[in-house]
């Protein structure tokens, strides 16, 4: 992996650079990471910047029925989700904006970050919320297919294969998720699996082993997706014997993995093999004092939404710490601060402290 950091575009000059937007704290990325630290920082009066991303929202606009993120007992859809985090940080002050970050300089302080090839902006401290995307096969007609009967998500596209037959490539937990959640819409899901041993938990493999349309087919590698405008069929081989088939479906989902939205980060920021940012024990700081990472970016260990909350909360007071500390803003105001707010901070005049008491 080439760890030489990108350098920013010519296009922007030095003049550019000194008139540049000059903010406190930019967050890159919105899924569930990115709005909860807005939402701190913006309480903590901070105005972050938010940089929405390719996919604003995140993960969790791609799926349906969120059924354990606490405070939502009847479950809630994961855009929805996502509107009333991003609603909750826009009426702190989070300031939203589209765009992508696409180049960044963290050689010092303020960093130098470039929207879309051609913005710059300039940052005191950075979260990177960043999140992760799911992972392709890597086979040329897989990507022609995309979106033609190729997905890597079941719950946005499982309904478009109602009665048909369908397979999806896994052997972990989402796989056999998704396979469950396919079996709504599909005449029948065939489970493709590269070896014999699943990385599932066991009540989902139990699950998945019995129900009657789920046909389940192990040491089994897709080497091939075929079909001229749509899916037809794959090609199979047994990665035991060698040998190879096809198998006709319409339908062809992945479901092996996700890799971390960190090839920016490249260079600049330690990460894993994997490309997972590596942050200090018991702290959301990378290797740059100044730059913070929360969210699947970083966490590939428990991936939950309630997790990348978690991590955004703890980068954003890990920001706010770092700018007072760096005297970079004053009075920055921490959680328990904010409660004791004046009344004009209120959003219906009354004082946080009082509607706490009553
Ligand atoms: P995993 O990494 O757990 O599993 C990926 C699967 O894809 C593995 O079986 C792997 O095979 C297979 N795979 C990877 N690359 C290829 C390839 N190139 N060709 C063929 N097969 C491939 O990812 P998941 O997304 O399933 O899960 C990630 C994490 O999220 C896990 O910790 C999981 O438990 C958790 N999760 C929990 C859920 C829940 O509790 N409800 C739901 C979904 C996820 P091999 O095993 O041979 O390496």
């Amino acid at each position: 992996m080439d760890s030489t950091p990108a350098s920013l575009p010519d296009s922007i000059s030095a003049d550019a650079w000194s008139s540049a937007e000059h903010r406190d704290v930019v967050i890159v990325g919105t899924g569930p990471a990115g709005f909860t630290a807005a939402i701190y920082t913006a309480r903590a009066g901070l105005a972050p910047l938010v940089m929405q991303g390719p996919a604003p929202g995140g993960q969790l606009t791609t799926t349906t029925d969120v059924e354990n993120f606490p405070g939502f007992p009847d479950g809630i859809m994961g855009p929805e989700l996502m509107e009333k985090m991003q609603a909750q940080a826009e009426r702190f002050g989070a300031e939203l904006r589209w765009g992508s970050v696409t180049h960044v300089d963290l050689s010092r302080r303020p960093f130098k970050l470039v929207v879309d090839e051609e913005v710059p902006v300039l940052a005191e401290t950075v979260i990177i919320s960043t999140g992760a995307s799911a992972k392709y096969l890597g086979l040329e007609n897989e990507k022609r297919l995309l979106g033609r009967g190729v997905s890597a998500c079941a719950t946005c596209d499982g309904a478009f294969f109602r009665s048909e037959e369908i397979a999806i490539v896994g052997g972990g937990d989402t796989a056999m998720e998704e396979a469950l959640f396919l079996t709504r819409f599909a005449s029948t899901v065939h489970l493709l699996h590269r070896r014999d041993t699943f990385r599932a938990s066991k009540i989902m493999q139990e699950r998945v082993m019995a129900h009657p349309k789920i046909r389940v087919h192990t040491n089994t590698a897709v080497d091939d997706v075929l079909g001229d405008l749509g899916v037809t069929a794959l090609k199979l081989r047994d990665t035991v014997t060698g040998e190879t088939r096809e198998l006709p479906v319409t339908g062809f989902f992945v479901a092996i993995g996700h890799e971390p939205n960190t090839a920016l980060l490249r260079g600049w920021l330690d990460m894993d093999d994997a490309g997972y940012l590596r942050t200090q024990a018991d702290s959301s700081a990378t290797n740059i004092p100044g730059v913070f990472a929360c969210g699947d970016a970083q966490d590939h260990v428990y991936r939950q939404a309630i997790t990348a909350a978690g991590t955004g909360c703890m980068a954003a007071i890990d920001a706010e710490r770092y700018l007072a500390e760096h005297g970079v803003v004053e009075g920055v105001r921490t959680e328990t601060e904010y409660h004791a707010a004046p009344a004009e901070d209120s959003t219906d005049g009354v004082p946080v402290v009082e509607k706490l008491a009553s």
